[in-house]
């Protein structure tokens, strides 16, 4: 039997690590503040918004939203960022992604405080990555680490494969595991006999954004499996085509008229791997555990400096 990555499981030991430094920041008038920049309306965006700051609340981090219009001129977003480096009870800005097309996403992620850019996603973090250096790293793919150390999965020596080069994924999960010593390959869309390259794996990172797309003849037998794909699929033969074998799955798709899907064949993962993440419960509580951890990190290293 495959064994299960739990997410929700790892989530709750990262928060409750969390608790006694926050406390610690707490008693010394520090409390960590976590600012959010959310522009325009997407509904995805807002859904993951609000379960960002559910979870600071939850814990005890101050946040706050900041919610611009889409037609928010770039130089408006500049001096709203510039305001939020500047405040001292902001440890972190995250700008939600994407961001609308009309605004320039380069400038507004470089124009964040390295040191309080909580998501990993400025060029100074980026080359500390790159480095090896410390530093605030991009929050999914620190969390599959966390998952994959705390599950005692060994990292050096073996093959990795990562589908996705996104610069919120693909790129720095690659980049994490080559840190741990793996051998990594990056695939992408123009990758020649994707599957092939997959069966290498012991370790397969999917991050495509493609309902299923991995199914078992990408998997090497006993591999690890990581499903960073979350899909909402509102038809019902692909639903059931993915959920062959999971009523449970369609009973939910019949009553809501969607169902979340990773990038990885569900019945091959839980039938080739050694080891995988479920789709919902296995990547997705990371993310947000991670920028929690970023932002109480920040504070930590902001309080010394005051
Ligand atoms: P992007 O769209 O930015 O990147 C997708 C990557 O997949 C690209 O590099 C693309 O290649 C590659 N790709 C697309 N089609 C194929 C194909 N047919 N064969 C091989 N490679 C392909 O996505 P993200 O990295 O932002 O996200 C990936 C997935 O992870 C999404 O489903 C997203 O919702 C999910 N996600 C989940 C999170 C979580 O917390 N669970 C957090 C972040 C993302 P190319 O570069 O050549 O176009």
């Amino acid at each position: 039997m495959a064994l299960v990555l739990d997410g929700n499981r790892v989530r709750d030991q990262i928060k409750s690590e969390l608790q006694p430094r926050i406390a610690a920041l707490a008693a010394k008038g520090r409390r960590p503040g976590l600012a959010v920049l959310l522009v325009g309306h997407n509904p995805a965006s807002e859904i993951y918004v609000r379960g960002k700051v559910k979870a600071c609340q939850d814990l005890g981090i101050r946040s706050e939203t900041l919610t611009p219009p889409a037609t928010i001129p770039t130089d408006e977003l500049l001096a709203m960022i510039a305001e939020l480096n500047a405040r001292p009870e902001v440890d972190g800005i995250l700008v939600q992604l994407p961001l609308p097309p009309e605004v320039d996403s380069r400038r507004i992620l470089g124009a964040v405080d390295p040191e309080k850019d909580v998501d990993g996603f400025h060029p100074c973090n980026v080359g500390r990555l790159v480095a090896g250096l410390p530093g605030p790293r991009p929050c999914t793919p620190a969390g599959i680490l966390e998952l994959l150390k705390r599950h005692g999965i060994p990292i050096a020596g073996r093959r990795a494969v990562v589908v996705g080069r996104s610069d919120i994924v693909g790129k720095p999960m690659a980049l994490l595991l080559l840190h741990q010593h793996a051998t990594v390959t990056i695939c992408h869309s123009k990758t020649p006999d994707l599957p092939a390259v997959c069966r290498e794996a012991d370790i397969l990172v999917a991050a495509i954004g493609r309902a299923a797309m991995l199914t078992a003849d990408y998997l090497k037998p006993g591999a690890t499996v990581i499903d960073v794909g979350m899909n909402r699929v509102d038809d019902r033969e692909e639903a059931s085509r993915v959920f062959r074998d999971m009523p449970e799955k369609l009973a939910s798709f019949d009553q809501r008229g969607s169902v979340l899907v990773g990038d990885v064949d569900p019945r091959a993962m839980r039938e080739i791997a050694s080891a995988y993440t479920p789709v919902p419960g296995g990547v997705g509580p990371l993310t947000i555990a991670m920028l929690l951890a970023n932002t109480v990190a920040s504070a930590e290293r902001r309080a010394l400096l005051c």
